[in-house]
């Protein structure tokens, strides 16, 4: 539910309105010292001056004072898996053990509603705590699951994306669906849940291992009757995945041409992981405007691969970034942020801090088309935000002492930070942490 009781917070406002190129590119975002937001009926209706924003305040609006902290628009996380909360940081070889040991019997518990409300709960905390304010999941294959994910969501009132993992092949009997029963499901799933409230339904086939090619086209049927919901899916995280993949469709020019081959592909398609692409890959990548969603932790964690972001970026390719959680292994997006920079460090790849903070917010928003309602400070978008201190342990403060700039502070939020530094988090204009 939006809170619809005017409130001004004041703090050191920050927003971006395009990927800065560096430290220098001051028109890529913009910085308010001593800014305010004016929030009214879940959205922002002013942002700017704390001294402006106030005059234009009816009298007695409640002030919410923020200073010292930075205000951000809310973290957004575009991949994630709900029913994995109690599979991070499970002890595994690479993706196919780590799927069959952990992930497959802890998604078959996803059977009962009781327990995926439980785990709502848990994750929802979990994300809120963090500063995220969106996220793109899959839920299991159980259609009960994606009801307790958007219930939560809508108690909340978050804008989440998702939807049931349509899985019918390579997986214990307990979490396959059928070609069939995963298209009756997800379309009634769909017509309950897409455009409720803030819920966007998400067609989720696993990956191309655990879908027959009759479930991959009843997705592609899906995404054709209603072509405004996203599709998330796998592709390219690890060698064995790639080569059981080419086994079992050999008509395929590659990985990606599986899913291209069942129209899977455009722009509001979501790819975790693309590690390990070819040129053609790359080109129908750019084509299609299909997103690459890199995930650190988890790729770290899973040993499957260095993210090569120049590289997609060179080649035209949309790119977002997530935690992967269960395979990843921190809800944070600073975390992941830290991960993300060492990764791209591996690589000669030097991502600047303002960049960092501008792909967790709009570049994330833009990613999943969303960027007219999140991801920005604008007025008329929804009041998703979260508020950080640079200072919020021992070691952070003691770092803070020596930083000059508003860069400075970013890259030790982003390199010492975790739920720790997110002193609350707005949903709809609704504090949720604190
Ligand atoms: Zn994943």
């Amino acid at each position: 539910m939006a809170d619809m009781t005017p409130k001004i917070l004041r703090g050191r406002l920050l927003s971006f309105s395009t990927a800065p190129k560096g430290p220098d590119d001051t028109d890529a975002y913009s910085y308010i010292e001593d800014g305010a937001l004016l929030l009214r009926g879940g959205k922002i209706a002013a942002c700017g001056e704390f001294a402006d924003v106030a005059a234009t305040a009816d009298e007695g609006t409640a002030i919410i004072d923020h200073r010292p902290h930075l205000i951000l628009p809310g973290f957004i996380d575009t991949h994630i898996h709900f029913p994995q909360a109690q599979v991070i940081a499970s002890w595994a070889d690479q993706l196919l053990d780590w799927l069959n040991d952990y992930t497959f019997p802890a998604e078959m518990k996803f059977a009962d509603k009781a327990h995926g409300e439980r785990i709502a709960k848990a994750f929802y905390d979990a994300l809120v705590a963090h500063g995220t304010t969106t996220a793109s999941a899959y839920c299991s294959s159980h259609p009960a699951s994606v009801d307790a994910y958007f219930e939560e969501a809508e108690r909340r009132g978050m804008l989440m994306l998702g939807g049931k993992t349509m899985m019918d092949r390579n997986a214990p009997a307990d979490l396959c669906d059928t070609a069939q029963s995963a298209y009756d499901d997800s379309k009634a799933l769909l017509k309950k849940w897409n455009g409720r409230g803030r819920a966007h339904y998400v067609v989720t086939p696993r990956f191309a291992i655990t879908s027959t090619p009759g479930q991959l086209e009843a997705a592609g049927t899906l995404l054709r009757e209603y072509p405004d919901c996203h599709l998330q899916t796998h592709i390219n995280e690890n060698h064995n995945e790639i080569a059981y993949t080419l086994e079992l469709y050999p008509e395929a020019a590659d990985y990606l041409g599986v899913y291209e081959g069942f129209g899977l592909l455009g722009r509001k398609t979501l790819l975790g992981h693309c590690i390990h692409m070819n040129d053609r890959e790359l080109g129908v990548m750019r084509e299609t405007g299909s997103v690459a969603v890199f995930c650190p932790t988890s790729n770290l964690f899973l040993g499957s691969g260095l993210f090569n972001k120049a590289g997609l970026e060179q080649a035209g390719v949309r790119t977002a970034i997530a935690t992967d959680v269960g395979g990843g292994t921190n809800y944070s997006m600073l975390r992941t942020l830290d991960e993300g920079y060492k990764v791209l460090q591996l690589q000669r790849q030097r991502l600047h801090p303002l960049a960092c903070f501008h792909w967790i917010t709009l570049g994330n928003a833009e990613a999943l088309s969303l960027q007219d309602r999140i991801g920005t400070l604008e007025p008329g978008t929804d009041a998703d935000l979260v508020v950080l201190d640079a200072r919020a342990t021992q070691t952070m403060a003691l770092r803070m002492e020596t930083a000059e700039s508003l860069s400075e502070e970013l890259f030790v939020l982003q390199t010492l930070g975790d739920d720790r530094a997110v002193v609350e988090t707005y949903a709809a204009g609704k504090a949720l942490k604190s």
